[in-house]
């Protein structure tokens, strides 16, 4: 034993040994880097996350491992940690080119020292993790669109593309809070294809199909922006026509009857002509919705009563 080695340094020098051989194992990267930014020690775990080995890492300058675009970003956290006096934490992507691209975990730690500022830190390869974030965000994006279509198609008639009876339930419901609110009134036309049966009878029911989507084509097209058309069900369609009087409600119905009346349609071969019956009511202060809706739905039967092709404004 040579003359100055105390029992206590020969203990010092067994831990030592026993930290480096911790270090050398961990799968954890660990460095160290002096005063001017440059490496001055790393271990076997810190190669393999960064693709550099200990030989050209030593002297380096410490960010060159961090890829160029997150550089500014942990410049700044660098910055204010060391501010701070707070240990640094931050994800960031590692400098790998060619390589698949790597996400760390870097942290640091700043000492001050007698002989300078010292700072140690640790690389940890949290890839897996990041791809599983990515993995799980794509996933909720993919059902938040998915729950969306869903939503739309629950309101939409299919075949006209039209708002269906729950869409339009929804839109009268805001309609009539409107109206009490301004106690401007809307109208409601309900129409019904006058001998629609006979239609599908004599030139079959993809024809009949053909003729509920171009109806629904004729009432957006003589529609305004404002005005909701839906498929209420079957051949029956309703029009909402916020802030409209019943002159205007009635005024539309009778050029949409008229327009109708003259269009011949055109399906393989067939040719062919429509008419409609319509009911128009406009609501009153105290009026609820559904009776609104009863009126329409009785002066359109009345339409139908006295011959079709007409429209009815009153009882
Ligand atoms: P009215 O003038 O009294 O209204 O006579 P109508 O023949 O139009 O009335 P009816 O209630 O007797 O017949 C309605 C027809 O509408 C029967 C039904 O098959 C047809 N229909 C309802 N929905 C559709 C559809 O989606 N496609 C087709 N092609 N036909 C439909
Ligand atoms: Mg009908
Ligand atoms: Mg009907």
């Amino acid at each position: 034993m040579p003359p100055f080695e105390t029992d206590e340094l020969k203990n010092i020098g067994a831990r030592l040994e026993q930290f480096r051989s911790i270090v050398q194992f961990v799968p954890i990267g660990v460095f160290q880097i002096d005063g001017d930014d440059r490496y001055t020690f790393v271990n076997p775990a810190w190669e393999k996350i960064t693709g550099c080995s200990f030989k050209n890492a030593l002297g380096q300058i410490w960010w060159n491992v961090i890829h160029p675009d997150d550089r500014q970003m942990v410049f700044y956290s660098w910055g204010q940690s060391q501010g701070e006096g707070n240990e640094l934490s931050v994800e960031c992507r590692i400098n790998l080119p060619g390589v698949e691209r790597r996400w760390v975990r870097l942290r640091t730690n700043f000492l001050y020292h007698d002989t300078g500022k010292k700072i140690f830190g640790s690389l940890e390869d949290i890839s897996n993790q990041k791809k599983i974030e990515v993995e799980r965000e794509n996933l909720i994006a993919e059902l938040r669109e998915a729950k969306c279509e869903l939503e739309i198609s629950s309101r939409t008639d299919p075949l006209t593309g039209l708002l269906n009876r729950r869409g339009m339930e929804e839109k009268l419901e805001s309609e009539v809070l409107r109206f009490e609110r301004n106690n401007k009134p809307f109208t409601l036309i309900m129409t019904d294809i006058d001998h629609f049966k006979k239609v599908n009878d004599t030139y079959g029911h993809d024809t009949g199909d053909f003729s509920l989507a171009q109806l629904a084509r004729i009432l957006i097209q003589h529609s305004r922006k404002q005005d909701v058309v839906c498929r209420w069900g079957g051949e029956e369609f309703l029009m909402l026509l916020p802030e409209t009087p019943l002159r205007g409600g009635s005024a539309l119905a009778e050029k949409l009857r008229s327009r109708i009346e003259q269009e011949a349609l055109t399906f393989k071969n067939h040719k062919f002509k429509l008419t409609l019956s319509l009911g128009i009511a406009c609501i009153h202060e105290d009026q609820n919705l559904g009776s609104c809706i009863k009126h329409a739905d009785v002066r359109l039967y009345l339409a139908k009563q006295r011959g079709r092709n007409q429209i009815v404004w009153e009882d």
